[in-house]
């Protein structure tokens, strides 16, 4: 990474950290990728039940490769037949990999889903949540700024990922649609946790996900 933009990274994450403490959340910086994928792992116990929602940034860091192979249960969707059983077993889950489609510089969480089992396992259900966010996801201070990037960068690119049949794959850009293959049913904003300890978020000094 450039070492202008990891200096600002270094100082904008220590305010996402201070709004993210704010909100009764834990924040962390990693000035890489390996940094991350270690703060990551020191927060999985060895037994642990590991599942996660699509979360391309936790692959990016290899978190999803060192679960598999590692001491853990790793609780593989596509691997179960029954789909709904699995989705309960995740919402069982000790720990839950996820990343967000935006938020902001002090602390507020977006996400969008289609299925929902990711916003609602987010929500509640698994003991742990942990966020790989890289700091091309962070926006303004303000819930709009990270909505408009979540509904204009994230859910169109992620369309064209699973290869939808939506506006925004024609055309890149979002066509606030209602077609049967909408991505963006549910959107929670995660504004504040109940639960001390349960909501991890790692920024990482590099572009990941979308
Ligand atoms: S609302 Fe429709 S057009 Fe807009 S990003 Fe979502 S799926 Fe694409």
């Amino acid at each position: 990474m450039d070492p202008i933009i990891t200096k600002r990274n270094e100082l904008l994450a220590q305010k996402v950290i201070k709004g993210l403490a704010s909100r009764n959340m834990t924040g962390y910086y990693a000035a890489t990728k390996e940094e991350a994928l270690q703060i990551a792992l020191g927060l999985i116990d060895e037994g642990n039940s590991v599942t996660m929602g699509g979360a391309m940034s936790a692959h990016e860091i290899g978190l999803v490769d060192a679960v598999k192979e590692g001491p853990y249960n790793f609780i593989d969707r596509d691997a179960w037949e029954d789909k709904r059983a699995a989705m309960l077993a995740a919402y069982d889950a000790d720990v839950f990999l996820a990343s967000v489609n935006a938020m902001t510089d002090d602390g507020v969480l977006v996400n969008i889903d289609g299925n929902a089992n990711r916003v609602s396992a987010i929500a509640q259900g698994p003991k742990k949540v942990i966020f790989i966010v890289g700091m091309n996801k962070v926006c303004g201070s303000d819930v709009d700024s990270a909505i408009k990037r979540a509904r204009n960068v994230a859910a169109p690119t992620n369309a064209q990922r699973f290869g939808l049949s939506t506006p925004c794959t024609k055309t890149g850009a979002c066509a606030n649609c209602k077609s049967p293959d909408t991505i963006c049913c549910q959107f929670l904003i995660t504004r504040y946790s109940r639960h001390a300890g349960r909501i991890h978020v790692i920024l990482v000094n590099d572009n990941l996900g979308f």
